[in-house]
């Protein structure tokens, strides 16, 4: 019997775990440990910061998923790794101490590196979780002021997150911004190229933006925020009433140990989502150190190539799954200017860009058919 650790219960966990619950079979003992009995569908967090979807929608019950699928739940945190040992760290409600391992699966998702920009936590929104994605919709609500900024700060790895509010807060102040009396300006670090991964498609993004009114500003590093204007490590200084950002995200600190992590911290790992230099322990997710931007899709795809390389290793075959970096997104417009995009961040031949009001829905359906297949 092998013992298998999922650390994390978002996108890569669970898939990794509902994947190896399959395919096991029941003598191998999986356990996942994650702090929250809940997870949370983030793509789905614009739309429940603008009231149009609820909380039920995006969240459910993880504890009773893993219990339908017979895996062992630990609400903890994972606080270290013990290479040599085999053994990671854990403190939390269900179990405090050290935990074996024979196969390892790193999918703790990102860290947010806030240090990196003062002021953040208290002078800014963001919406990384529902309570918070909840305050900036009631601050949107309660809005009086004239500017809105929505941003991704330099490491941040969300452009889509930011280019959806942007669209949603367009609509939900249609009239005043007609009026002037209320704009809106999106901030990037750098190019939306470079948002993207490279994706050559900012013409279309930037006429969407447009026709909505609103306002691009590239190349601003954001490094400060204040409780009226955000500043950049270039010099800029921006006025805003209300402000939503998008924070920079690090790997764990528990990653050094391991000394298989970048400059940020995140994983390295090679095509089979194998952490360099370490037997039998895989990262996915957030956590690992690709390039480019971070999406939920991916650490699915990651999952399954993690799961399917483990069970060819637990069998004693070589693993031959192998992972193919590509965004395949849906920037949600709210009608017909909503973008997909499919674009290979290893393979630039790959690329398909498409528009119209059906990838809104898509986007829709997509969240709940995700809902319906893994609650
Ligand atoms: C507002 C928003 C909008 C987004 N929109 C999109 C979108 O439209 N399309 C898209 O594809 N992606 C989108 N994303 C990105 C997507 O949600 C992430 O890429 C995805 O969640 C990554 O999955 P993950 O499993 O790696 O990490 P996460 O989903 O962050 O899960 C990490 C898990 O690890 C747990 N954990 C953390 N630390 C520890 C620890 N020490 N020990 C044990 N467990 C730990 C966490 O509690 C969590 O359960 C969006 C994200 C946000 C925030």
């Amino acid at each position: 019997m092998a013992r298998i650790l999922i650390a994390g219960g978002g996108f890569g966990g669970l898939v990794t775990a509902e994947i190896l619950s399959a395919e096991l079979g029941k003598e191998h003992q999986i356990t996942l440990v994650a702090p929250n009995r809940m997870f949370t569908f983030y793509p789905g967090l614009v739309q429940l910061a603008f009231g149009a979807t609820s909380i039920e929608d995006i969240r459910f019950d993880l504890e009773a998923r893993l219990n339908e699928l017979k895996i062992h739940f630990v609400k903890g945190n994972v606080t270290g790794i013990d290479r040599y040992d085999c053994t990671v760290d854990i403190v939390g409600d269900d179990y405090n101490g050290t935990m074996n391992y024979d196969f390892l699966v790193l999918a703790t998702g990102p860290q947010l590196a806030i240090d990196r920009v003062p002021g953040f936590f208290d002078k800014s929104h963001h919406l990384l979780g529902v309570d918070p994605a909840l305050r900036f919709g009631k601050a949107v609500q309660d809005f009086t002021g004239k500017n809105i900024v929505v941003g991704l700060c330099p490491g941040a790895k969300l452009p889509v997150a930011v280019c959806e509010t942007a669209f949603a807060l367009a609509n939900r102040f249609e009239m005043e911004m007609a009026a002037e009396d209320v704009n809106i300006r999106v901030i990037f670090p750098e190019s939306l190229e470079s948002a993207f991964g490279g994706a050559h498609f900012s013409a279309q993004l930037e006429k969407a933006f447009s026709k909505h009114g609103i306002n691009v500003l590239y190349d601003i590093p954001i490094s400060e925020v204040t409780t009226n204007e955000v500043h950049s490590s270039k010099g800029h200084v921006i006025e805003h009433d209300l402000l939503m950002l998008m924070p920079p995200f690090r790997g764990h600190e528990m990653f050094q140990s391991l000394r298989a992590v970048d400059e940020n911290n995140f994983l390295q790992v090679d095509e089979f989502m194998r952490v360099k230099d370490m037997l039998n322990v895989f990262a996915v997710g957030d956590a690992v150190a690709f390039t480019g931007p971070k999406f939920a899709h991916m650490a699915v795809r990651q999952a399954k190539v993690a799961a399917t390389n483990l069970k060819a290793e637990l069998e004693g075959r070589q693993p031959s799954e192998a992972y193919c970096h590509e965004i395949a997104t849906i920037i949600n417009a709210n009608g017909p200017d909503s973008i997909y995009l499919h674009y290979g961040i290893w393979d630039q031949e790959m690329y398909k860009l498409k528009q119209g009001r059906l990838w809104s829905w898509a986007k829709d359906f997509h969240a709940a058919r995700w809902q319906r297949q893994h609650a």
